[in-house]
């Protein structure tokens, strides 16, 4: 079988949501968040550790998202919904107990007509200009939003990963002076707020990328692993070049090896001859570019022509795979391919 191999360890992923649970005192409930396939790397399978491990309520971008976690989860854990509540969502919502996060005065309107009583947060902008309310609008409407009673006011801050960064204090500031004297249960912490301190927790954190291994959560457990079979290996004599375009030239007489993944799997163009790929402890060096199903790599110091290589496993993690790409883990992740034999690990901890 040529087809690579993503291995993904659900019990790391567990304990992952656990440190991050840890990491805020005690009345701080920890949600996951789920978007985008769990980070690409399966919501079924994912939301089900996750709802094993403790969490209760969960995040995901788009209605639809919340509609697959929920067929995985069975009634109970909260589904709550980023984008809030977009004209066409309203079945959706009501049949599967979605909560969608209110970002404007015309999804209050749509949601309070639509489904009077029923579960919905409010999302606040405090300065990302993104998505949520802003201070003006949000004062306006807060009289009759708070009367019909919000599960939760949340915030997002733009600059949690750089603990320097001036942005987190006046976010803070903001979200305070927008929400103090309320009453609702508040929100403002991804991972990277989790890790600011316990005054940008309020009562509920909403990690992601934590969850999946990734930057800024530093001392988190890998999650993932990629390996890709080689499908043939070739001697190329001194002065031969390999790969479209022909862009590497042996020096020297070498063994090339052909793996089987390339950018429609997500392994980005970008890497092309500069990526390593590792048999176990070993280094190899990707030469030429990056084709669309394959990838060229030099074994010729290899004593033994392994099955596969990886690509992301214990030396080489995804925010490290995504420095030599000139992007970020999440990139990484979310461009997964759908391509791979997906293996989750889990009961081995
Ligand atoms: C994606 C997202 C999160 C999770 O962020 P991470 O940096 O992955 O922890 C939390 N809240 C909102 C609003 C998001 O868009």
């Amino acid at each position: 079988m040529a087809t690579a191999t993503l291995s993904i360890d659900l019990d790391a992923l567990a304990a992952n949501w656990r440190a991050l649970d840890r990491a805020s005192a005690s009345g701080v409930q920890t949600a996951a968040v789920v978007k985008a396939d769990a980070y690409g790397l399966g919501i079924t399978r994912v939301g089900r550790a996750l709802a094993q491990a403790g969490a209760r309520r969960f995040f995901v971008a788009v209605a639809e998202e919340g509609a697959a976690l929920r067929q995985a989860l069975g009634p109970g854990p909260q589904i709550c919904i980023l984008s809030g509540h977009m004209a066409g969502d309203t079945d959706m919502i009501h049949d599967l107990d979605l909560t969608p996060m209110l970002n404007s005065l015309d999804q209050v309107t749509r949601h309070l007509e639509s489904l009077p009583g029923l579960p919905f947060g409010v999302q606040l902008d405090t300065g990302m200009n993104r998505l949520g309310m802003e201070e003006a609008e949000w004062e306006a409407v807060a009289p009759f939003v708070l009367e019909a009673g919000p599960e939760m006011i949340m915030s997002h801050l733009a600059c949690a990963d750089d603990p320097d960064h001036a942005m987190n204090e006046l976010q803070l500031a903001n979200f305070h002076a927008m929400t103090d004297g309320t009453g609702v249960p508040r929100s403002l912490a991804a991972t990277g707020g989790i890790l600011l301190g316990p005054k940008f927790h309020f009562d509920l954190t909403r990690p992601g990328i934590g969850l999946y291994g990734g930057q800024p959560f530093e001392s988190s457990a890998r999650v993932v692993t990629l390996s890709l079979p080689i499908i043939q290996t070739r001697n190329v004599q001194a002065g031969e070049p390999v790969g479209y375009s022909c862009t590497w030239t042996a020096e020297e007489d070498a063994l090339i090896a052909t793996v089987s993944g390339g950018y429609a799997d997500g392994l980005l163009r970008s890497l092309s001859g500069k990526a390593i790929l590792w048999d176990g402890d070993t280094p190899c060096p990707v030469v030429g570019r990056v084709s669309m199903d394959l990838i060229t790599v030099d074994v010729t110091h290899l004593s033994q022509i392994p099955r596969s290589l990886d690509i992301l496993g214990p030396h080489q993690t995804v925010d490290e795979l995504a420095e030599i790409a000139g992007t970020i883990g999440y990139e990484i992740l979310t461009s997964l391919g759908a391509r791979y034999q997906r293996r989750y690990i889990e009961g081995v901890a």
